[in-house]
């Protein structure tokens, strides 16, 4: 069994948020109390208060103060956790290096979410299949599932990202490996507007959201600089800014999770260009790959693929945007080039694809150690070879773009 989390935004009419609100504000609270008991405790007696003499004495919170009734008990237990667990990490510390940073009392900003530990039984309830969250003490509250849920849920987390909230659900998922395959894919870190190339010839962009956000972001952070510093004017730029930069974050997210599952629904052997190696940064940054956000795509698509049973291959990329996939003619051409003719062998190549082809070969040639796996099986030859006929007489179709599948 593994654990997975389901991140969904919240729609909160205008009472509901000033619930949620009440609820955060109540929880940091009771936060701040309870690290500030234990603090005194230890600075007046020498004692420890522990999690289970805090926890006896939230009943007693809830007669005196009437307002954190409407806060379900165990989300009040969580705080109490919360608290306990910044102490184990506080003593941990001291054990490894004899010196750390007391816990700390928490401020508006540091403390944005409260959590339902056993949300699968009591405290949040789906509701419409998915359409509402009932949530205790908020109540029925919209929420958006762009993606399935999955497994059973075990926690609730409700938090705030600036003025926008969310819910996280973990839950318990059976590792569901998928029949095995023995096709083999490589795939090229796109240039724009391509996210990726495969090496059957599809090309897959960026959406146009995400697209349309990143230049708006780009105009938001233009006028933030010609603010001047201290204004309303600035801080309202800030934030607009902030907001923007959460928006592309999560939509890039569900993004490289869609493409991720894609890829590993298809293939059994997913090759691609080795980030780690040095050079590919700088070599791409040019064609705003950095912002493409590749590094927590290749990770997505790690944890996937591990999940599904299949295998996931970096090589080295050098040379791969160079050479011809059929011939091995080496030839440095310009960024523009997209489409060319070999010299060579005449192979009409579409640069990408062309870049794809010669990773997905590289699985074959390199050597182990490349974070590889040795007995990776690949078909004998590469896709574009597979035309016999066109392929002798030095032409080679390209496959186009692949369906669903
Ligand atoms: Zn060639």
């Amino acid at each position: 069994m593994t654990r997975k989390a389901f991140k969904y935004r919240l729609y909160p009419t205008q009472p509901q948020r000033k619930d949620l609100e009440r609820t955060l504000a109540l929880c940091r609270r009771l936060y701040n109390a309870a690290l500030q008991e234990r603090r005194d405790a230890y600075r007046k007696a020498g004692k420890t208060v522990n999690f289970y003499e805090q926890k006896r004495g939230l009943p007693e919170i809830r007669a005196d103060l009437p307002e954190y009734r409407r806060i379900h008990s165990q989300v009040l237990q969580n705080v109490i956790e919360r608290v306990d667990k910044a102490f184990q990490g506080f003593f941990r510390r001291v054990k490894q290096r004899g010196k750390a940073g007391y816990p700390r009392f928490k401020g508006e900003a540091r403390y944005d979410s409260f959590t339902f530990p056993q949300a699968g039984t009591t405290g949040v309830k789906l509701q419409e299949g998915g359409k509402r969250v009932l949530i205790h003490g908020v109540g029925s509250v919209k929420l958006k599932m762009h993606r399935p849920l999955e497994g059973e849920i075990k926690t609730a987390t409700v938090k705030r990202e600036g003025d926008q909230w969310y819910i996280i659900f973990v839950c318990e998922v059976e590792p569901r490996p998928l029949p095995e395959s023995d096709k083999a894919v490589g795939i090229d870190l796109g240039t724009n507007p391509n996210f990726l190339v495969t090496s059957d010839g599809e090309m897959i962009e960026a959406p146009r959201y995400l697209q349309k956000a990143q230049a708006k972001l780009a105009s938001a952070q233009r006028s933030l600089s010609r603010k001047k510093p201290g204004s309303n004017r600035r801080r309202k730029a800030q934030r607009r800014v902030a907001k923007l930069h959460r928006k592309i974050a999560n939509q890039r997210k569900d993004f490289h999770h869609k493409i991720a599952r894609r890829l590993v629904n298809r293939y059994g052997t997913i090759v691609h260009e080795d980030l780690n190696v040095i050079g590919l940064a700088r070599s791409r940054t040019a064609k705003g790959v950095l912002d493409a956000g590749w590094g927590q795509f290749l990770k997505i698509l790690a944890y996937k693929a591990e999940e599904a049973g299949r295998r996931v291959v970096g090589v080295d990329p050098k040379h791969t945007s160079q050479d011809c996939p059929v011939c091995g003619h080496r030839e440095k051409r310009p960024l523009w080039v997209r489409e060319y003719t070999c010299p060579r062998c005449g192979a009409p190549q579409h640069r990408d694809v062309a870049a794809a082809l010669n990773i997905l070969a590289k699985a074959r040639t390199e050597p182990a150690g490349m974070g590889t796996d040795k007995s990776v099986p690949l078909e004998p030859r590469s896709p574009v070879l597979k035309n016999e006929e066109s392929s002798q007489r030095g032409v080679v179709t390209l496959p186009l773009i692949g369906g669903e599948g």
